[in-house]
């Protein structure tokens, strides 16, 4: 199947909710060009040094997600060319984004990583943690940053109780947080779940934001 048909699938299979990110890590310049000729716009990226390559060749009104793990280090590297960061995972990473941010006199909209998952490898905020965090109301002191919402990976299997169990985790934690620290914030409003294998069930379950790859581009 051509990149055309994969997405034409993909959108005729989710709801019109649902924001699809093409996750473009890896793929040359010629597949997302097909990509954004069929009207796709939003596309994500896992390093930086390609997604400033991409950003720079590829059309001014794509709009780029940075999905992959980030260093503060690289954050300068990476907030001038995103709209969105799924992968924050700590409090001194949300410093650092929102001090570049202004610098750059641009708001930049985050979603908190959390750590759903039973793997050890997977990084993000475990819910009790983030909560804690989020109650100390520390975000609402960045000028620079808007939080749209939680983003989490499931674990890597084919059990569908255990990915179901972690996708209704994770809609269970954002309506916690929603409830009690951002009722009255209407951008706080996205769940960032879901990918290739796994995208209907994530949406099933309350997804309205979904990441995917290889069932685009394969
Ligand atoms: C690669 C990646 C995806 C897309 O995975 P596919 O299985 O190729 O759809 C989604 N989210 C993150 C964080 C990724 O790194």
């Amino acid at each position: 199947m051509s990149i055309k048909q994969n997405l034409e699938q993909i959108k005729s299979d989710i709801p019109s909710h649902v924001k699809l990110v093409a996750v473009s890590k890896q793929q040359p310049i010629s597949s997302i060009q097909q990509a954004y000729d069929q009207g796709q716009r939003v596309f994500g990226e896992n390093r930086h040094k390609e997604l400033i390559d991409k950003h720079t060749t590829l059309p001014n009104d794509i709009e780029w997600h940075f999905i992959g793990s980030l260093q503060r280090s690289n954050v300068k590297h990476v907030v001038p060319y995103v709209s969105m960061i799924h992968s924050v995972d700590s409090d001194k990473l949300l410093d650092e984004i929102n001090r570049i941010a202004a610098k750059q006199g641009k708001v930049i909209d985050v979603l908190f990583e959390v750590h759903l998952a039973q793997e050890e490898t997977k990084s993000g905020w475990d819910s009790d943690s983030l909560i804690k965090y989020i109650a100390s109301k520390q975000d609402r002191a960045y000028a620079y940053i808007r939080v749209r919402g939680l983003m989490c990976m499931a674990s890597n299997c084919d059990d569908q109780n255990i990915i179901k169990e972690e996708f209704t985790a994770i809609k269970e934690l954002f309506n916690l947080i929603k409830h009690n620290y951002y009722r009255d914030i209407s951008w706080f409003n996205t769940i960032s779940a879901g990918m290739s294998g796994d995208y209907m069930m994530a949406i099933e379950c309350g997804s309205n934001m979904i990441r995917v790859g290889s069932s685009i581009f394969k």
